[in-house]
């Protein structure tokens, strides 16, 4: 984290060469490129091993800049005023003048964007002409970084350099709102469904509008700590890594606490940290205990589940 200026002018030169860094988010560590460019973002599906089919989030500094690319509506403007920069991505319109990379969007011209709040991203992405295609810094379908160390453990040197900004403060990626036609949202994430949706039924003389959750194709993504993972559980089994949202009175050394206080944004931060930790432990099952499916705790819900299906 020190001398972060002059990381940023390193990743910057790497950057400007079409080559990938990961850097810091607030959501989890991205693996970044030049998204105008063909080859920077090929690296990056070559090195994240990503199906070609599966389209990257793009990352601006602001509206500005995103103007050059993307056409925009009213809802998003609303959207973008409540939540940005911060852990939201949007579904929206490439311009027919854009200049974004159809290898970034599998050959659609709609792109899925973001606004990073972290402000090591944001510094970084100030200093540059062009927005980074940005997608989690990890081999594809596994658990997302959320600390240097996470990165250097998926990709050790085979990446040239990771912009080491400490631990992510979300820990999970973003909500992902598609604004095509009715909102709808792809992904839980970062910020809680009903937030969104309060925003967007306040939008238009208080004009009562519905938006589906629905989750989408991306349902295959696993989030996997590659062993299996059993949801709900009252008490673990021997040998069993216990995660747990709270605190008990009993000392086992096969309990992981989420959080002290059974603080969901907090458990949200230290849930993927938690999973590494019981893989590097060699673990050879997790079980976990209720989490309330409120606020962060329904995006919590929605990672623990896909990792729990084989
Ligand atoms: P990641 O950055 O690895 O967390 O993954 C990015 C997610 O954004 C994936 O689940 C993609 O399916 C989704 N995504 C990216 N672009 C689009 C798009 N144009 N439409 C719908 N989903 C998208
Ligand atoms: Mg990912």
């Amino acid at each position: 984290m020190k001398n972060s200026d002059s990381n940023i002018k390193k990743a910057i030169k790497y950057l400007n060469n079409d080559e990938c860094v990961a850097i810091p988010t607030e959501t989890v560590y991205g693996l970044a490129a030049n998204a105008y460019s063909k080859k920077a973002v090929s690296r990056i599906f070559k090195l994240k091993k990503r199906p070609n089919n599966n389209p990257l989030i793009v990352h601006y500094y602001d509206l500005n800049e995103l103007k050059k690319d993307c056409k925009i509506n009213n809802i998003f403007i609303s959207l973008y005023n409540k939540f940005c920069p911060g852990p939201i991505s949007f579904v929206l319109k490439l311009k027919k003048t854009s200049k974004i990379s159809k290898k970034a969007t599998n050959n659609s011209n709609l792109i899925a964007v973001r606004f990073p709040s972290h402000n090591l991203a944001r510094k970084l992405l100030k200093k540059i002409d062009y927005p980074l295609a940005a997608p989690s810094a990890n081999i594809s379908s596994s658990i997302s970084p959320v600390s240097k160390q996470d990165v250097y453990d998926e990709f050790g040197n085979k990446i040239k350099f990771i912009l080491d900004g400490g631990s992510s403060k979300v820990g999970l990626e973003s909500t992902i709102i598609n604004l095509i036609g009715k909102p709808n949202i792809l992904r839980l994430g970062g910020i809680d469904s009903k937030s969104i949706y309060k925003t967007i039924n306040s939008f238009k003389n208080k004009n009562k509008r519905k938006i589906n959750v629905k989750m989408p194709g991306n349902s295959k993504l696993h989030y996997s700590p590659g062993i299996p993972v059993r949801l709900n559980v009252k008490k673990n089994k021997k040998k069993e890594a216990f995660i747990l949202i709270k605190k008990r009175k009993k000392i086992n050394k096969n309990y992981f606490y989420l959080s002290k206080t059974n603080n969901l944004k907090e458990a949200a931060k230290n849930l993927y940290k938690t999973l590494r930790k019981i893989k590097k432990k060699n673990y050879k099952q997790i079980a976990v205990e209720r989490i309330p499916n409120i606020n962060i705790g329904e995006a919590i819900n929605d990672r623990l589940l896909r990792a729990s299906k084989k």
